[in-house]
């Protein structure tokens, strides 16, 4: 499912504004008896729009995701809810990097109730990162950093638990922080906007709104601007070159969201799961899916970050289906799928014949994954082996043959440093030495 932040260039639309739709929010207006108060959206998905807070009782921030308010939105804040509810229980000392539930409630508005959750404010997206970088793919030791949190938090849902999220993907990770230190309103420490404008709503309320706003921006910025000026005199900031942008500073530490679509392991409710570019083999052929169906999903996600482009994404085709060409690319980077598995599945029927061939696409233009790391994205053939070695398994076409989250978090790749990232060290030092 897609969704998006404030910054992005889609917004949430207008017409959503109705009956069981969105709660329309305006800057200062207040939620659960005045203990929160609107600052800013943050963002919106199909189910909610989400808001910056202020909570007044304990003076910090924090997300309100204010849900819309017909029936199926409702049960589907409930179910949401009870996941919620259920990690933030089972991890008491938050170290297992997935958000925090803090409060829920409803909240009466003139397009119905709407369900609302409170959560702990986190800042930009993995998607927003890779964006950031220009799609160039992040280095290993930063992939392998981002790799360490959503396994702790995949082998946490998975094994103590029994959830599967069922939508990983780069936008559902979120840093606990932003890029960028003139958007991080608790770094900068920004005012809080706790009352409305004196006269504010009838003197156009729109209007200073905008106003509010702009207020807070700058003050942000300068904030910002003191933050950099005080790393640059501690020496934190290198140089940077045109095209490269610098990641210094970014607190690379993120946890997985958007429990909305997560199920009980012994419980999938859905036929049809995770977002196209991130779906298992066995949820197009629908052979039935469990915790490695997240496994996939995350080899991808993993390949984007490496790599700043998505790993497989299909197109519909005049002759073929999307879910065609996508078991085509598959095939292209990790060989035949097995027969068995090719043909095991209710939908197999609708791609495979029964010797496990696509029955549309016939000629396969092979790819390795290890070929499409040196040759297209330039990479060592020392850090190729060692990362193939991690991600390949993990792309298994039997679920049953993936490594768990827990196995995962073992791999030596992500226990040792990457060559690519050991020179870069070398080099550094030796530009200290000559200094
Ligand atoms: P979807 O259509 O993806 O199911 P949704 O309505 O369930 O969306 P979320 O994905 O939970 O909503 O949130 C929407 C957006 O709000 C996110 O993509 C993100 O930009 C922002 N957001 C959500 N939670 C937080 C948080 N804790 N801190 C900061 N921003 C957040
Ligand atoms: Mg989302």
């Amino acid at each position: 499912m897609s969704s998006g932040s404030s910054s992005g260039d889609e917004d949430e639309g207008m017409d959503s504004y109705r009956k069981g739709g969105y709660h329309a929010v305006r800057v200062a207006d207040t939620f659960a008896g005045g203990r929160y108060i609107a600052q800013r959206k943050l963002g919106w998905g199909h189910f909610s729009t989400v808001w910056l807070a202020y909570y007044h009782p304990q003076l910090k921030y924090v997300a309100l995701k204010i849900q819309k308010s017909a029936p199926e939105f409702a049960q589907s804040a409930i179910h949401e809810i009870n996941i919620l509810s259920a990690l933030t229980q089972h991890d008491p000392d938050n170290r297992k990097c997935v958000i925090r539930l803090l409060d829920h409630f409803k909240h009466t508005g003139p397009n119905g109730q709407h369900y609302c959750m409170v959560f702990e404010l986190l800042g930009d997206s993995i998607l927003k990162l890779i964006k950031y970088n220009r799609y160039k793919g992040l280095p290993l030791n930063k992939v392998k950093d981002i790799c360490r949190c959503i396994l702790t938090a995949l082998d946490y849902i998975h094994r103590q638990l029994g959830i599967i999220h069922t939508d990983l993907k780069p936008e559902n990770i979120l840093l606990v922080s932003t890029i960028n230190p003139s958007n991080d309103l608790v770094r900068s420490k920004t005012c809080p906007i706790v009352s409305k404008p004196e006269g504010g709503v009838n003197n156009g309320g729109g209007l200073v709104v905008n106003a509010i706003e702009r207020k807070l921006k700058q003050r942000a910025r300068q904030a910002a601007a003191r933050i950099t000026a005080r790393r640059a005199s501690l020496g934190g900031v290198r140089p940077v070159t045109k095209d490269d942008r610098c990641l210094d500073g970014i607190d690379f530490r993120c946890k997985v969201v958007d429990f909305g679509n997560a199920c009980w392991g012994n419980r999938p409710y859905a036929d049809e799961i995770q977002t196209r570019q991130y779906r298992a083999p066995e949820v197009i052929l629908q052979s039935g899916y469990s915790y490695s169906a997240d496994m996939w999903s995350f080899g991808c996600t993993v390949f984007e970050l490496a790599t700043g482009e998505m790993m497989f994404a299909p197109k519909t085709g005049q002759s073929f289906s999307q879910d065609e060409d996508h078991l085509a690319l598959m095939m292209e980077m990790l060989g035949k799928m097995p027969r068995k598995i090719a043909v095991g599945g209710l939908r197999s029927k609708d791609y495979f014949d029964r010797y496990g061939d696509l029955k549309r696409i016939r000629r396969l233009k092979h790819c390795p994954l290890t070929c499409l790391l040196t040759d297209k994205f330039k990479f060592s053939v020392h850090d190729v082996r060692d990362f193939a070695d991690f991600l390949i398994p993990i792309l298994d076409f039997v679920p049953e043959k993936r490594p768990t989250a827990q196995q995962c978090l073992q791999h030596p790749w992500l226990n040792k440093s990457s060559e690519s990232d050991v020179q870069k060290l070398d080099s550094q030092m030796s530009e200290l030495q000559f200094k």
